[in-house]
């Protein structure tokens, strides 16, 4: 993270200091209170609009001092709440891939690109075969970490363009840009296969490895057709793999 001076951070925000430099008597009186680099600060007050203080938080004690000294303070903010919230707004915390809400704001960017300028997109829709019967059998904790392993296996198949979302519980949406359904069913084929032949390290307390398989949806975006519509499409999709005996591809 990049380094600013003092008075660029936002009040509320903590930082810490990363350099404290000069000679004057103001530079001097605060490094007898302790203002030294490491310490980590709080950005009490500062209206450069009102008044010439600073005020900060150090240590369990509030120090104001005169803001020209502010050039000599250089601080490296801590990732402030903002920053934080944002982060959570747009990741899926197990998995680290995209979350929900995400993806719906992508899709309606990637819709607009093909609207505009055909830009061919297709979707599909990944499926964890009998996961409830994982978590039943093995515990939550062994599903979370299949969760994570099959996120990691889809994104070792996909490229930097495609994007992998968490659509929700063990089901992952995959948006392929620049894509037609022939090749995203390609793309899908390879997907089923990597999960298909990773030897999971199932389970303690049972000690043995286990297979875990996927099944695919996909549909492409056609002109005339809705988002509600594709996603419906691939979702179908889905269902007819489902009911085809699972570990199986099919693309509209
Ligand atoms: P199918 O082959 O038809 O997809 O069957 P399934 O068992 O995979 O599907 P089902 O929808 O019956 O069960 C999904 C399970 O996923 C139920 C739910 O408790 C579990 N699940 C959802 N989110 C999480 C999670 O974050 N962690 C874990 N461990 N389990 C989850
Ligand atoms: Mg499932
Ligand atoms: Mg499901």
């Amino acid at each position: 993270m990049t380094t600013v001076a003092i008075h660029d951070m936002y009040v509320g925000e903590t930082s810490e200091i990363v350099s404290f430099d000069g000679d004057n008597p103001e530079i001097k009186r605060l490094r007898d209170m302790g203002i030294r680099e490491g310490k980590l600060i709080d950005l009490i007050y500062y209206d450069p609009v009102l008044s010439n203080k600073i005020v900060i938080g150090v240590d369990n004690t509030r120090i104001a001092f005169d803001a020209n000294v502010a050039y000599n303070i250089k601080v490296r903010p801590i990732k402030s709440h903002y920053e934080t919230f944002k982060v959570q707004a747009l990741y899926d915390p197990l998995t680290q891939c995209f979350n929900r809400n995400a993806t719906e704001h992508i899709i309606r960017d990637e819709y607009e690109k093909f609207i505009n300028n055909k830009i061919p997109m297709s979707l599909l829709f990944a499926d964890i075969d009998y996961f409830k019967r994982i978590n039943d059998t093995y515990g939550h904790q062994v599903g979370d970490s299949v969760l994570k392993t099959v996120t990691d296996l889809l994104k070792q198949g996909l490229r930097r363009s495609d994007v992998l979302c968490r659509w929700g519980g063990e089901e992952f949406l995959i948006l392929l840009r620049g894509t037609h359904i022939q090749d995203a069913a390609q793309i899908a084929e390879r997907l089923r296969e990597k999960v298909e032949s990773h030897l999971f390290p199932l389970f303690p307390p049972f000690e043995q490895s286990g297979l875990v398989t996927i099944s695919i949806g996909g549909a492409e975006l056609l002109p005339r057709t809705q988002i509600a519509q594709l996603i419906e499409k691939a979702d179908n999709a889905l269902y007819t793999a489902k009911n085809n005996g699972r570990n199986k591809v099919v693309v509209c």
